[in-house]
């Protein structure tokens, strides 16, 4: 193997359960936060150490921050990175992530691999690595578990939500890494080298251009209290009688009447108008849950701003009249799914006759896309959203769970409006009867630099972004004992999903996390078992119609956002929810 020259960029973040708020200009309050190395950025730079030493190659860190971030740095030097680069200017303050992959793109020097974080916790938009691959002109591969260099490629597993796919990928390339891809480079601070070899550089080192808040074409316009508020009624005693109660109470509030997904279910998909103003929806091939959902949402903008619904899939052959149903006015079928020369074909279309907006699930395919997109035509990303709407100048205006229990209200003023949407959020609107559309088909070449070996069937939202019941997992709930939840997930037909440190610890995957750097879902019923109730987790539970909690400690926060509340352990109240709930299902059946 020849020599590698590995760039792996690392990200300061705060530390622990900070509070996450944003200031007046919505950027991240950092002012006596403790800080550190952000956790997928502490896999890219172990996996980039690895990769430099056993090509007897040379690994450099590079990170953007203020002067405190050398901190990020030292310890990646600490775990044994060569070089290191500190890009700081407070002209960058308050930079969006498309202007951060631009300043970011300006440092990077003759790498073979770029490794980046998949995410980060504070900002999750999860898009640098595939805005810098296209300002690099490169393939882009993640987020990846596993990943080993031969004869100029990476053979790499990438990580779904719903399952791998192992690829190879042609050098250079930018590859994000999975958090459970390696161990993480973690170092003693006593240990960190002095940092005097790191490279300090400022903007005057970059291309000319506008750099931060003021250059950014997406920009945080205010913060939103999350609307965690319940009123909590308690239980109790023995673990049956508060069952017993808790089954009353949930049948009082009606939690078992009609298992449909949410109220908005009783609207039907609106029929276009005729204006120019067109949303562009971005889909899978065939319409999942998932897809029905964005579509009904994107007609829904549609109506507001007089315009239609384009939808652009990657076609398996499938019938494109469905769509229409579900919102669709017009659809493009692309031949090839590749996402780098996806986008490339779209920032053709859009070049000339921009739409007025781009939506899709906040997926890792259509992050990709618009992610290419975004860079393409200079226009900026909003990404993870759990709702979007039209503000008094005709913008689109995005919510997204944020810090501190509340949601960032942000507004792109790009052209078009490109935002990527947590479809678990999403109403399911009634289908509307089809009528006549257009429909086109542009071919997409395959990406020569990407060979899919074992190609995932399937779209990636999967059942829990559209699941009536969760079960939310904490670290209160062994891993071991999971099967003891199995009897109320099969009763309820209901889908499980964790706290952040139930996937930081690897006991369910990071797509099943719940919460402000997971997924947002809505299910009429939220099952919150031996979890403490941080508002981080609770941000993306906060639409659930009714949210029931078992924890031992009465102190718990969860009690305070929760609709039901047992105070007990979670093993000995569970069996006697169960056989109650099953007692009631007889007796509706009989
Ligand atoms: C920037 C940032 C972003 C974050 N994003 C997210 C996110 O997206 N999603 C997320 O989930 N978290 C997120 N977190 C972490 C979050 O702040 C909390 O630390 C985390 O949600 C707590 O997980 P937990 O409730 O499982 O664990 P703990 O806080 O340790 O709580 C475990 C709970 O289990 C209870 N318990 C123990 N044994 C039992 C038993 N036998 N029966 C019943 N109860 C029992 C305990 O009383 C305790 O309340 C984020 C943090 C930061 C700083």
């Amino acid at each position: 193997m020849k020599p590698l020259r590995v760039t792996v960029l690392t990200k300061q973040v705060p530390k622990g359960d900070h509070d996450g708020r944003l200031d007046a200009d919505g950027r991240l309050e950092r002012g006596g936060n403790v800080t550190e190395m952000n956790p997928w950025c502490r896999r890219a730079v172990a996996q980039g150490v690895r990769l430099a030493q056993e090509s007897g190659g040379r690994s450099t860190a590079i990170t953007m921050g203020p002067p405190s971030a050398a901190d990020v740095l030292r310890e990646a030097m600490g775990w044994g990175i060569d070089d290191a680069v500190h890009l700081s200017d407070p002209v960058l303050a308050g930079s969006d992530c498309l202007v951060t992959a631009r300043a970011l793109a300006g440092v990077v020097d003759q790498a073979d691999v770029v490794l980046v974080g998949a995410s980060s916790v504070d900002g999750s938009t999860g898009a640098i690595g595939a805005m810098l691959a296209e300002l690099l002109g490169l393939p882009f591969v993640g987020p990846v578990l596993d990943l080993e260099v031969e004869d100029h490629r990476v053979r790499a597993v990438v990580q779904y939500d719903n399952g791998t796919e192992s690829v190879v990928v042609d050098l250079p390339a930018v590859v994000a890494v999975a958090e459970r891809s390696c161990s993480p480079c973690k170092v003693p601070a006593e240990q960190w080298p002095a940092g005097d070899t790191i490279r300090h550089v400022t903007t005057a080192a970059l291309p000319a251009a506008r750099w931060g808040l003021t250059a950014s074409p997406t920009r945080v316009t205010g913060v939103r209290p999350l609307g965690l508020t319940r009123e909590p009624v308690i239980f109790r005693g023995t673990p049956k009688r508060q069952a017993d109660r808790a089954i009353a109470e949930l049948l009082a509030r009606g939690c078992f009447d009609t298992f449909t997904h949410q109220p908005e279910s009783l609207q039907t998909v609106p029929l276009p108008m005729n204006g120019p103003q067109a949303v562009v929806a971005l889909t899978g091939p065939a319409p999942d849950e998932c897809t029905r959902a964005l579509l009904g949402s994107a007609a829904a903008l549609a109506v507001e701003v007089g315009g239609s619904v384009v939808a652009v899939r990657t076609d398996d052959g499938a019938d494109a009249s469905d769509l229409v149903r579900w919102g669709a006015d017009s659809v493009v079928s692309l031949t090839g799914d590749d996402p780098r020369p996806v986008a490339g074909v779209l920032a053709k279309c859009f070049a000339d006759v921009a739409p007025w907006a781009v939506v899709a699930g906040a997926l890792p395919w259509e992050r990709e896309v618009l992610a290419r997109l975004a860079v393409s035509l200079g226009a900026g990303l909003m990404s993870d959203l759990v709702s979007l709407s039209v503000n008094t100048d005709g913008l689109l205006v995005g919510l997204k769970p944020s810090g501190g229990g509340t949601l960032a209200e942000i507004v792109s003023y790009g052209s078009p409006q490109i935002a990527t949407l947590r479809t678990g959020m999403l109403p399911l609107l009634r289908p509307r009867e089809p009528h006549a559309f257009d429909h086109q088909v542009l071919p997409v070449e395959q990406d020569p630099a990407i060979t899919r070996i074992d190609r995932r069937s399937g779209h990636e939202g999967d059942a829990l972004d559209r699941a009536v019941v969760v079960i939310g997992v904490g670290r209160g709930v062994d891993p071991t004992q999971y099967g003891d939840l199995e009897p109320l997930r099969e009763l309820l037909n209901a889908e499980l999903a964790a706290t952040r440190k139930v996937t930081d610890e690897g006991w369910l995957p990071h797509g099943r996390q719940l919460g402000i750097t997971g997924r947002s879902v809505a299910p009429r019923m939220y099952f919150a078992v031996g979890l403490s109730g941080n508002h981080n987790h609770l941000a993306g539970a906060s639409r659930a119609g009714t949210v029931l909690a078992i924890n031992t400690d009465p102190a718990a926060p969860v009690f305070a956002h929760c609709d039901v509340g047992l105070v007990a352990d979670w093993q000995e109240v569970m069996p006697h929810l169960v056989d109650g709930l099953r007692t009631r299902a007889g007796r509706a059946d009989s």
